[in-house]
């Protein structure tokens, strides 16, 4: 039995330090084993209307308390140390496992190769005028589809809306994903008051392949949110990925998803630029749009709690370091990069290189 779980935890450690080359995770794990278990899971967690990663959490949480205090009262006992190294041995083996099954289940697509490299790249076009330019292009879009999308909104029912899980299915084609997958229901989770405190839009569950959402999205903001953690469902681990592709199924998923995208550009775009261009991008919103604005900086603004939000995300940025993702949460600016360096074609089409070409 010590020599099973001496074993858990050294291939925990092989598997969190050796290196694995990315093409051959993007061929066997990423195209070949992720997807048919994502069909599977995702379509089970879906039949749940609460989130399975809930029941993990409390089960977790128990068994730890479970486990601590029959060592306490083993080693008052017996007046010796050995349950209590029994215990933590224990704890040791178990973290081994859900950090295994983590990576098997999804972890691994951390590892896999950049999507910048399916596509041609657009010449020399990341100077402040280009990213300007989009950001315009963003705030004119939203100005139009403001009223369509306000007058026809998904009502909450993204994962089963027609129109967006078909622009997901489409983007994926586009973008070579060889296989498809199945759109997750948004869920709320126990974890729902960190989500508003930390200002989380949403996450997958790895453990279950769910996706749960900050209870308190605008109804705008929910497709963009849920294309993008779909991205993450398709094993698209990274963040500016995840936004990418989340990006490119709103344009083309109907007015609600469309604005739901351009919204999230604008946002992004104003985020990073310069004080002059950010007022600039802003005085191009309708009044409408900038009251929609406005409702989301108030959504992060009354719950939000500087000191947990801070916390949060270091320790997002520590995970994401830790997955080998060199930049952490800057990862996700470079959405902006990625749409500024990919050539498209008509329609937001992004042209592929050579290799991908081929269906
Ligand atoms: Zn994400």
């Amino acid at each position: 039995m010590r020599v099973l779980r001496g074993g858990v935890v050294a291939l925990a450690v092989v598997a969190a330090l050796v290196p694995m080359p990315a093409a051959l995770i993007e061929r066997w794990y990423s195209n070949t084993l992720y997807p048919p278990m994502q069909r599977l899971l995702t379509s089970l967690t879906n039949l749940l209307p609460f989130a399975f990663f809930d029941i993990l959490i409390v089960a977790a949480s128990v068994a730890v308390v479970v486990i601590a205090a029959g060592a306490v009262g083993a080693v008052r006992r017996q007046r010796r140390a050995a349950p209590a190294l029994a215990a933590l041995g224990t704890l040791a083996t178990a973290v081994a496992t859900v950090y295994l099954l983590f990576l098997l289940m999804w972890g691994l697509n951390y590892r896999r190769v950049p999507i910048a490299d399916r596509f041609e790249a657009a010449g020399d076009s990341l100077s402040r005028q280009a990213v300007l330019q989009l950001g315009l292009e963003a705030a004119a879009r939203v100005n139009d589809l403001h009223d369509a999308a306000h007058a026809d909104p998904m009502a909450g029912d993204e994962w089963r809306a027609a129109p967006l899980r078909n622009a997901f299915a489409e983007t994926e084609r586009l973008i070579g994903d060889p296989a498809r997958i199945t759109p997750g229901r948004l869920k709320t989770t126990l974890a729902g008051p960190y989500f508003r405190w930390a200002s989380v839009d949403g996450m997958v569950n790895p453990l279950g392949l769910e996706v749960l959402v900050n209870p308190d999205l605008l109804p705008f903001e929910r497709p963009f949110v849920a294309a993008h953690e779909w991205a993450h469902l398709a094993g698209h681990a990274d963040e500016s990925e995840a936004n990418f592709i989340g990006w490119l199924t709103c344009v083309r998923g109907g007015a609600a998803a469309a604005y739901s995208g351009w919204m999230f550009l604008h946002w992004q775009i104003s985020a990073e630029v310069g004080p002059d261009d950010r007022a600039t991008l802003g005085k191009a919103l309708s009044d409408g749009a900038r009251e929609d604005v406005n409702a989301v900086v108030a959504r992060l603004r009354r719950d939000q709690w500087p000191a947990l939000q801070t916390a949060g995300w270091a320790v997002y940025d520590q995970y994401l370091k830790a997955n080998r993702v060199d930049n952490g949460i800057r990862s996700y600016s470079a959405v902006i990069t990625l749409l500024l360096r990919t050539r498209f074609a008509a329609d937001w089409v992004p042209v592929r290189r050579a290799p991908f070409t081929r269906e």
